[in-house]
């Protein structure tokens, strides 16, 4: 699980929008302009670009 208080500060870092867990992907996406999918490895968010899924 997620820290929810790191959740909460948690931006996007290649458009700075607001991200959102999704838990049964292991995933931070992105749900501003860019949409990409941060993944989330040992419940730790790797919120770096060369990592994300693109859409
Ligand atoms: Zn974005």
């Amino acid at each position: 699980m997620v820290d929810q208080e790191l959740l909460k500060i948690l931006v996007c870092p290649n458009c700075r929008g607001q991200v959102e867990y999704r838990e049964a992907d292991s995933v931070i996406a992105c749900i501003g302009e860019c949409r990409y999918e941060y993944p989330v490895v040992n419940d730790i968010p790797h919120m770096l670009i060369d990592e994300a899924v693109k859409p």
